[in-house]
């Protein structure tokens, strides 16, 4: 970790604690060169596993840049990329393994993606998932549809017998998949 102030290599631990409940470390610390002091936050680095063999740390911005294509032309801004990439990263960092292969980070993208925008979705589950004929779209839109708007593929579709209270934010259109 480079000194923010006169960039040398190394520095002093002065204090280390946890935060976060225990996700990240801070630590104080002293530059051996010109002793001021300054704060690092460190993640553990979750690495993702090419196909190839080759692992690189995973990076929102990967991320973001594999969906963007995606959502050319739809109405998902920047802040609603940056929020999918970080609950990509949740997911992913919250079953504890230190690695993970790269089809899995595109598995994670694949339900976010969906909430926030259904066309962008069918468009990178498309390539994702090298869909080959008109029948694997049909057979992803009639999931969609059966699902409703927002519905995760992972839950079940909860029995609407009674009108259910509408989750907040979510679109009025969703009133039409009633019964
Ligand atoms: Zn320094």
């Amino acid at each position: 970790m480079k000194c923010p102030y006169c960039q040398h290599p190394d520095s002093r631990v002065v204090d280390s604690r946890e935060a976060e409940d225990g996700k990240v470390t801070r630590r104080r610390r002293s530059c051996t060169q010109c002793s001021r002091r300054f704060t690092t936050v460190e993640e553990p680095v979750l690495a993702v596993v090419k196909r190839s063999g080759v692992s690189e740390p995973f990076s929102r911005e990967k991320v973001v840049s594999g969906v963007r294509k995606a959502c050319q032309g739809r109405p998902v801004d920047a802040d609603s990329l940056a929020l999918l990439a970080q609950k990509v990263e949740e997911a992913i960092r919250s079953r504890g393994a230190a690695e993970v292969p790269s089809h899995e980070v595109g598995l994670a993208i694949l339900g976010p993606l969906r909430e926030l925008d259904e066309v962008a979705y069918i468009r990178f589950a498309s390539v994702y998932r090298s869909f080959s004929s008109l029948e694997d779209f049909e057979a992803e839109i009639a999931s969609l549809r059966e699902n409703g708007p927002s519905g995760s593929g992972a839950r079940p579709v909860a029995n609407v017998t009674a009108s259910p209270p509408l989750p907040e934010g979510e679109p009025a259109r969703l009133v039409e998949a009633s019964p």
